[in-house]
């Protein structure tokens, strides 16, 4: 049910910022320094201020010292619950600060968006079947489209956190080693196949020095943002063997500037899908820990409107973020407060439910049709991806603003002329 504020516009009818949902962002205005806000309604909370002005509990002040939610996360569960509860307090209708609230509210309109916390580490997983058996299909054909681990375990490799943009950022046409299957030789050239992938980001909150249940990991979860991870496939086709991508997905990943805590998805918990093979004890489900959220993804391209190109769920996935920090951890791979997991590539079954250029373009065989006779195999220089995602209640929902990004044209010479 929608918690009812003060605030009209949190309770307007597909506000993506009700009471119910007290996203985390870091924002400024003007010149001033940036800091921690909530986002409700069409408003940015000021946390740092209102707690010095006494509206927060002073003991939390210093949690707010810096423009990035890691002490928050640093502060453990019970803080981040507390600090949800004193937050719902001052928003719910019959608030009877609302005065002294109003004092410490921003227009988001006038806000400029920052990273909402400091990524510790990056990690990009592969979970998602519907992708790996179309990426699969095309890299080594049908039989061999899934490998034989990947029922088993959440594929993942250590991506890097300085890569890491918050929507918004350009992100530059890289170049690379590729090699085309019509040449002999390699050469270094701008990727042609530049490609987005739509995923969530998992924020792990309470760090961890050895292995846990899926049941701990799922409460190590601080919260989900929207996730894409840039991906240059002409490069990834020539260096993915045999240690997995590199420079392919080394260019930018952009995440959305709202954090939405895991207290805040709570009522769209859904299960995994059905299992083939049963998972080892230390994998298996143990309740339900995917969520209900649509997904989308939107083209701008600069010859016509904007236009949406796929629709899908975080539920098609087959491991859950849980699932996926408890295999993480399973060597004993220590997590800090801040690390991020993507959850690979979320495509749904039908093929407007794809979460890539390369498979909704198989491959660049059969090219997107978009409006006004235009096409697209890959990104061209110039286009926006745009990702958007909300779980929809019966008469609210929580949105996670938009994950967008530029593509710009590829530097001229990154060495300076050669020959
Ligand atoms: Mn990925």
């Amino acid at each position: 049910m929608l918690v009812e504020s003060w605030l009209d516009s949190a309770n307007a009818e597909g506000c993506p910022f009700p009471v119910n949902n007290l996203a985390l962002g870091v924002f400024s205005v003007g010149e001033d320094l940036p800091c921690c806000g909530v986002a409700i309604g069409d408003m940015i909370f000021n946390c740092r201020s209102a707690c010095q002005a006494g509206l927060l509990q002073p003991e939390n002040c210093r949690l707010f010292d810096a423009p990035s939610w890691n002490a928050v996360m640093e502060a453990g569960p019970a803080i981040w619950r507390d600090l949800r509860l004193q937050l719902t307090e001052l928003f719910v209708k019959g608030c009877k600060n609302q005065a002294e609230v109003r004092e410490h509210l921003v227009p988001i309109s006038d806000a400029t968006l920052h990273m909402p916390f400091r990524v510790a580490e990056f990690t990009d997983f592969y979970a998602g079947r519907h992708h790996a058996t179309n990426v699969g299909t095309m890299f080594r054909g049908a039989e061999n489209a899934l490998p034989p681990n990947w029922l088993h375990i959440p594929i993942g490799y250590n991506g890097r956190a300085s890569s890491v943009v918050v929507s918004g950022a350009g992100v530059r046409r890289p170049w690379g080693q590729l090699k085309s299957p019509d040449h002999e030789k390699p050469a270094f050239l701008p990727s042609r196949r530049f490609d987005f992938e739509l995923e969530m980001g998992a924020i792990v909150g309470t760090p961890s020095t050895g292995p846990v249940s899926v049941d701990e990991a799922d409460s190590m979860i601080f919260g989900y943002v929207l996730l894409n991870d840039w991906s240059a496939r002409d490069i990834q086709a020539w260096e993915y063997q045999p240690l997995g991508p590199f420079q392919a997905k080394a260019t930018a990943t952009s995440i959305s500037p709202w954090i939405i805590m895991a207290e805040a998805l709570e009522p769209f918990r859904v299960m995994t899908p059905e299992r083939e093979f049963e998972l080892l004890p230390h994998l298996k489900d143990t309740g339900p820990m995917l969520y209900d959220i649509n997904l989308r993804v939107d083209l701008a391209t600069s010859e016509g409107p904007v236009q949406t190109i796929t629709q899908t769920n975080y539920r098609e996935m087959y491991y859950s973020a849980a699932q996926q920090l408890a295999h993480h951890v399973s060597s004993g791979c220590p997590m800090r407060a801040g690390d991020l997991l993507g959850s690979g590539t979320i495509s749904g079954p039908e093929k407007h439910q794809r979460g890539s250029m390369l498979e909704l373009s198989w491959g660049g065989k059969e090219p997107i049709e978009l409006l006004a006779g235009r096409k697209r195999t890959f990104l061209e220089d110039g286009d926006t991806v745009i990702l958007t995602g909300e779980a929809r209640g019966k008469d609210y929902i929580i949105g996670f603003g938009e994950c967008a990004g530029q593509l710009l044209p590829a530097l001229e010479e990154p060495y300076g002329k050669q020959d």
